[in-house]
């Protein structure tokens, strides 16, 4: 008896080990399923599928431009993988965290994903102080668009010319507005998310986690759920570095070529934070990426 044939496509939706995958060519959606154990496998995948009758066994990951991720101690958590740029939604109100939005920075770093920042909420008066917090990353060259997900055509009209033609992944802490954003620019969103549900059998309650939703103007949008916490334990500190490049370049000038800007003499990084040229949150940050994961080779 032989095989049937593989089909290709591209995984739309992550459901623990359950994945919607979009079929090439038609892009119809089927429920498919990986063998045993194995996960880590990402929205934005491109990958094999085994038919087994309406459903289908993932058999093989094609290789990825880039994979976004996080990971805590023992477990990561798969974001999307073969994305253009990172969408990093910030807000006033609640407050952001900075910590949060430079350990994103990094794992976009370390991942080779550009990342842009959308500033939510411009409707409230605080956002003019959320905008200075910011203003240490625009100096770094972070690109930063103020907007209100209140306004669906005024944000339509200031993403659209960066959304067209890519895949964008939004991310965010919770409460900082990224639903609302993604219904802005996505009206089916509510109605897909349904039908997808659907398509997964009815009685079971599922949680998706990610999905992906083709845009009006070409290009897609990778939905994530919130987020409070993001380890950075999968990254060397070679990776870490790349997180920060202002401290990279400083280091150059440090008297010792191991030095770990710590209390060492002769520390550039030091001296350029103490100049005012480096952001002291950021060194204080980098070190404290480099403990965690120290740590978390001890288990
Ligand atoms: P998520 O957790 O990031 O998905 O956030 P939501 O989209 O659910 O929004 C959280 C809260 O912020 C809701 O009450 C929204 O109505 C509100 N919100 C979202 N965008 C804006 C905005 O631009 N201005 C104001 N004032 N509130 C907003
Ligand atoms: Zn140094």
């Amino acid at each position: 008896m032989s095989e049937p044939a593989l089909l290709q496509g591209r995984i739309v939706a992550a459901h623990g080990r359950h994945y919607s995958v979009e079929m090439a060519p038609r892009g119809d959606i089927r429920q498919c399923y990986t063998r045993g154990k194995r996960s880590g496998l990402a929205v934005g995948d491109q990958v094999r599928v085994r038919p087994e009758g309406q459903e289908g066994l993932i058999v093989e990951v094609l290789p990825r431009r880039n994979l976004f991720y996080r990971s805590d101690a023992n477990r990561s958590k798969l974001f999307a993988a073969n994305i253009d740029q990172l969408l990093l939604v910030v807000a006033p109100e609640p407050e952001f965290s900075m910590d949060l939005v430079n350990r994103a920075l990094v794992a976009a770093a370390s991942a080779g994903v550009p990342v842009h920042i959308l500033l939510n909420k411009a409707d409230l008066p605080t956002v003019a102080q959320a905008r200075q917090r910011l203003q240490g990353l625009a100096d770094l060259g972070v690109p930063i668009t103020v907007l209100s997900a209140l306004d669906p055509a005024a944000v339509r009209r200031l993403l659209s010319p960066l959304l067209r033609n890519r895949s964008s992944l939004l991310l965010g802490q919770s409460g900082m507005g990224k639903s609302t954003l993604l219904n802005a620019l996505v009206p089916e969103a509510r109605a897909e998310t349904g039908a997808l549900s659907a398509a997964l059998g009815t009685g079971r309650h599922t949680t998706t986690h990610t999905r992906l939703h083709p845009l009006p103007q070409g290009g897609t949008l990778i939905d994530s759920p919130g987020f409070q916490a993001f380890g950075l334990q999968h990254l060397s500190a070679h990776d870490v570095a790349r997180g920060f490049p202002e401290l990279a370049a400083a280091a150059e000038e440090c008297r010792f070529a191991d030095c770990r800007h710590r209390h060492e003499p002769g520390c550039a990084v030091r001296a350029g934070i103490e100049r005012g040229e480096i952001q002291p949150d950021r060194h204080a940050l980098y070190l404290r990426i480099l403990e965690e994961n120290a740590a978390g080779e001890r288990y």
